[in-house]
């Protein structure tokens, strides 16, 4: 395993890079890559896409920083409820992956890049079987839906469901949220629109979402994130960035210390990742997530390779304006 080891201000001791395989393609990408930081209360994670610039991965940063160096609220509940994510596969797999899961809510992936709505059909109908009528199905379009495209969409996907709990982001305008949300019974969730957003603190949701998808490594920590979902007055679903159990931990805190908690959390994503840099991963039970710390052992990691490694520690140069590496005098 890379490793480095320094002292800075912010009181960090030790980082760790690791790069783990996506048991299936996943927002567009297939190994999932980030940095461990370790600082005096414990372990964070700083692991933005690839596909994100500077400025946006930029907060990302005080999220690990909070989790290594901080101390999060206290929770007020011992478990987090959470739902399967399915991605865009066929319906077989899909039903596999809700199967296995235990849990009793399902977040199906529609709108994928090169499908067609008769895919989504197929597989929110065959996530159905599996949930049966108490179950809860929901949908997330990231954004990819045309105002017509969507309110189509929903209506199909509802009926091929029995039902959905709710939409999450099928357009990518807060303002084509409002107008497919005038259209439409079926509640709407915004994710981009918060954690993409310029100053999620100054986002106006009232007529454009239902519900607020928040995700706490985007939105620079637990504390942030708590700010955020204060500000936006709506019922919060706290939901992950595909980060290992480290930054899975990090949801956890946040959806433990949410003083109302109605819906079911999308934080049981380490099932998506074909590995974890713990060996002892977060992963739910009977569809809950228990509250707790997160230790990464080391020498079970999903080590990143030299050429992996270094491009981190480049983007930790600029991105947290850290001059950090493997200890150059070695
Ligand atoms: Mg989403």
């Amino acid at each position: 395993m890379p490793e480095a080891v320094w002292t800075s201000p912010a009181g960090l001791m030790e980082t760790a890079v690791y790069s783990i395989p996506m048991r299936s393609r996943f927002r567009g990408i297939t190994v999932r890559e980030g940095v461990l930081i370790r600082g005096r209360s414990g372990w964070g994670e700083f692991s933005p896409f690839w596909d994100y610039q500077v400025s946006e991965a930029r907060r990302w940063w005080p999220a690990a920083v909070e989790a290594a160096t901080g101390k999060w609220p206290d929770p007020v509940r011992g478990r987090i409820p959470v739902n399967c994510t399915v991605p865009a596969v066929k319906p077989a797999p899909a039903q596999v992956i809700v199967g296995r899961s235990g849990c009793r809510t399902a977040k199906v992936k529609v709108a994928e890049p090169g499908q067609f709505l008769a895919d989504d059909v197929e597989r929110v109908a065959a996530v159905r079987d599996v949930l049966g009528a108490s179950g809860a199905l929901r949908i997330d379009a990231n954004g990819a839906w045309s105002v017509e495209d969507a309110v189509h969409a929903i209506g199909a996907l509802g009926r091929a469901a029995g039902g959905l709990e709710y939409v999450e982001q099928p357009c990518a305008s807060l303002a084509e949220l409002s107008a497919v949300r005038r259209r439409v019974t079926t509640p709407i969730a915004a994710d981009e629109s918060i954690r993409r957003a310029e100053d999620p603190l100054r986002v106006v949701l009232a007529e454009a979402a239902d519900i607020a998808v928040l995700k706490v490594a985007p939105l620079g920590g637990v504390r942030r994130a708590l700010a955020v979902a204060e500000a936006c007055g709506l019922p919060v679903v706290v939901s992950s960035a595909l980060e290992t159990s480290v930054g899975l931990a990090a949801g956890v805190a946040f959806a433990a210390a949410l003083p109302d908690l109605p819906y079911a959390c999308g934080l049981a994503t380490m099932a998506l990742l074909d590995g974890d840099v713990t060996s002892e991963p977060l992963l739910p039970v009977d569809g809950f997530l228990p509250v707790r710390t997160v230790l990464p052992d080391l020498r079970e990691a999903a080590a990143a390779d030299e050429q992996t490694s270094r491009r981190w520690y480049e983007r930790l140069a600029e991105v947290a304006d850290l001059a950090l590496g493997p200890d150059r005098s070695a």
